[in-house]
């Protein structure tokens, strides 16, 4: 899934700046994804947001494995 942006984003966008994928472009108050097909889920806009306003759900195959079954 490509990223979602909270009620917390104060519109700075760094997100689309950084992108390195150019997925995201500047929106009406906060960032919009132009190219969802794009993200390949680098979480870069994540983990550059100063404000804590990107979710970003990883697809299942992008998941840690937490259970084994022997
Ligand atoms: S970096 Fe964070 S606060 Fe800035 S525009 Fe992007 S989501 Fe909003
Ligand atoms: S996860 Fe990476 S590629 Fe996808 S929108 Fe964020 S910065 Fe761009």
């Amino acid at each position: 899934m490509p990223p979602v942006f909270n009620e917390k984003c104060t519109a700075c966008f760094k997100c689309v700046e950084i992108c390195p994928g150019d997925v995201l472009r500047e929106g009406d108050g906060k960032p919009k994804v132009a190219y969802p097909d794009e993200c390949w889920h680098c979480g870069a806009c994540m983990m550059d947001c100063p404000a804590d306003a990107v979710r970003l759900d990883l697809p299942l195959w992008m998941r840690p494995v937490t259970k084994r079954v022997k």
